[in-house]
Order: C-alpha cells, then structure tokens, then sequence
C-alpha cells in the first residue's frame, strides 16, 4: 500500500524534510521526517523557532551549549556592564565589545591619542596604525600603556519567555517527538486539529492547550544531569488523551495537550538530551498521575515556583562557573610559574606559584579591579616586523 502523506500543516505531500525534535539552536539533534513539508519547516522556524530559540540565547549563551549542529553557544552581545564600556559575552568570557581610538589636541598643540584595546595583540596593531598616521609629523611624545582587568558588576538580562510564539514553538517539539513514536497515519488522525492549527497560523484554542506548567510533577529520568533538556509523550487510548511535557535547560517546564479522541498505541517515552556535550538518549518513564484531562484546565503560571526554578538553575550554573574558574586559574598559574618539560622543579618553583595563586585566589574572592603598568615598548610594531 502507497500512502502519500500530506504535511501536517498544509495540503503538501510530504517531501522528506527533516525537522528537529528538540530545536537545534538549543542542542537537539533527533529529527523527523513525518511532521511537515519543507517550505513549513522553513516558515515555522523563522516564524516561531527563532524567536524563541532567541528568547533563550541567555540559557544557552551561559550554560554553554553545543548546537544540533554542532556549532559553539551563542555570543550576547552589547551588554551594558554599568563601566561605560559594552561586553560581549562569548560562553561565560566577558570581553569589551568594540576597541577604541580617540584623539584630541591638547592646548600647547600635542596630540594625545588614547587606544582603549581589548587585548595587547590588539593595542599594538590599533598603535601601529596610529604611528602610521602621524610619521614625519613631528615628534613622537610619551607612550605609556596599561593592563587593566576590570571586575563586572553584576549583568542584567531580560528574560522574556515564550509569548504565543514560545509556545506554538513548544507545541511543535512536543508534536514533532510524537512523529517519531507513532505511524505518520497514526499522528494524522490522533491529534486534535487545534493544536495542528495553533502551531500552523497561531489561532489560540478556546483554552490554553500548551502552557508554562509549574505544578507539574515530572518523572524522573535516567542519569539526571543539570540543564539537561527533556521532552515526554504520554498517550493513552483508554483516556483517549495525548500530552507533552518539556522541560528545557533543567529550569523551565511546559507541558501540553496534542489529543482528545486518542485510539492509537499506548506510548510513554522520553526523550532526554544533554545540551553542552550533546548526548541524549530515550528512555520508557511512567507518566505523573496527576494528569488527566481536568489537570490541564487547573494548570497556571506560579510566579513562585518558576522563580524558584530559576534559582535552582543559576545556583547551579554559579557552582559550576566557580569551579571551572578555579580549575582555570590554578592551570594558568602552574604555566607561568613553574618550569617547561625536562626542567628540574625547585623549592623556588614551588614557592613563586604558591605566591601566584595566593594572589589570584585574592583577586578573584575579593573582585579587586586591578591596573598594572605595561612596558610600552612591547607594544610598538619591530623593526623586523616592518621589513616583512
Ligand atoms: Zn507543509
């Protein structure tokens, strides 16, 4: 028997346009190939995956994740760090959004030219510009340099989560990780026709179908990790019900209704991908007992438990950032103190880095701004460089 599937969104056949389970800009990476056409896939993922996938940047920015495709976490740009400069947050490294060269002329006619850079590499090539510019236009006065390492005061995101868009989008996974448990035919008779029309064109249904759920129990799930992203299908012909709970980045929790009239298999999958090293498996879990078809009419948006979700995440994400601090600055102080490979490691050696670290741990628990005066000379072009 040949059946030629239409599309769940339009009246195309399908095409084989493969589309994530779990969105890709948030770490997934199952697709499938039974939920829409590709013009859909392309018009929903402009229309309501990107929008959302950029609502969370902050999330995968921080927790630094891998895409379903395999590409780094996204750099938040033009922060306004409250220090007269904007940062760019590549991962969890602040660094000053853009370099600068401003120049005035000082009363007595001297030009002074001052060269914020990001990093020495940079000052030296903003300097040799600089140089460029005023040769043979008399003499070259003072230079003075300095490293500054500025502590951020606390960063302020705003998180604006989901809309109608976050959850058409949320729909759609939900919907997407059922495709891949049950025959396409299966899918097309199964689910109810306003969730297919609310992830297609935004008609809201008479009631919330798909919603910020707080309440929710979720099951547990194999080797738990933290900002694990967790997507669960539970449908069942006795109550004829189908719904989804997502959960992404360990902190922030949906869940769904997809159908009323249910008489196809019995499943109660999850689907649980790890969205920093991307390794996601699926599993069989017991849905929550509580859900049944009145749950979803008594389900609402808890200011208090999200935030205290919310809490739990960046808690996490702090302990983790500390960590992996520590891990760094012990590493960088061993490099710059102690010998290179086959060298004898002396008592000398070993004290130096003790006094390094001392200083660091210092530094880094009392969030001390720091400013060392630099050799300028390291910061002018060579004479061999110029030969080049
Ligand atoms: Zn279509």
């Amino acid at each position: 028997m040949t059946t030629h599937l239409k599309c769940l969104y339009c009246e195309n056949p399908l095409d084989g346009s493969g589309e994530h389970v779990i969105l890709s800009a948030l770490g997934g990476k199952k697709q499938t190939h039974n939920a829409c056409c590709n013009p859909c896939n392309n018009r929903l993922g402009t229309e309501i995956d990107k929008p959302f996938a950029d609502s969370l940047q902050v999330f995968s920015n921080q927790v630094g994740i891998t895409t379903g495709r395999g590409k780094p976490a996204p750099t938040l740009r033009k922060l306004d760090s409250g220090l007269g400069y904007e940062v760019n947050l590549r991962g969890q490294k602040p660094e000053v959004a853009k370099a600068s060269v401003k120049t005035e002329t000082l009363p007595n006619g001297q030009i002074r030219v001052n060269i914020q850079a990001r990093n020495e590499e940079e000052a030296r090539r903003l300097l040799a510009a600089q140089l460029e510019r005023f040769k043979g236009k008399g003499e070259i006065g003072a230079v003075t340099a300095e490293s500054v390492s500025q502590y951020l005061p606390q960063m302020r995101f705003s998180l604006k989560l989901g809309g109608s868009l976050g959850l058409r989008s949320v729909a759609k996974m939900m919907l997407n990780y059922l495709c891949i448990n049950v025959r396409p035919d299966q899918v097309r008779l199964g689910v109810s026709a306003e969730i297919i029309k609310f992830i297609s064109a935004g008609e809201r249904p008479p009631e919330p179908w798909v919603d910020f759920d707080h309440r929710c129990v979720f099951p547990a799930t194999p080797n738990p990790q933290p900002f694990q992203h967790r997507l669960f299908v539970f449908a069942s012909p006795n109550r004829g019900l189908v719904f989804g709970l997502l959960e992404l980045f360990g902190a922030l929790r949906f869940s769904g209704l997809l159908a009323e009239t249910w008489s196809g298999p019995e499943i109660n999958r999850a689907y649980v991908i790890d969205p920093i090293t991307n390794e996601a498996f699926d599993a069989t879990v017991v849905p929550p007992a509580e859900i049944g078809r009145e749950y979803f009419a008594t389900r609402r948006f808890d200011l208090g438990v999200a935030s205290k979700q919310l809490q739990a995440f960046f808690s996490t994400l702090g302990d983790l950032q500390r960590r992996q601090n520590l891990n760094e600055m012990i590493e960088s102080s061993y490099h710059s103190q102690m010998p290179g490979e086959g060298e004898v490691i002396t008592n000398d050696h070993i004290q130096k880095l003790a006094r390094d670290l001392a200083g660091r741990f210092v530094v880094s628990l009392y969030r001390i701004d720091s400013r060392e005066p630099l050799d300028p000379t390291t910061l002018m072009p060579s004479p061999e460089e110029d030969k080049k």
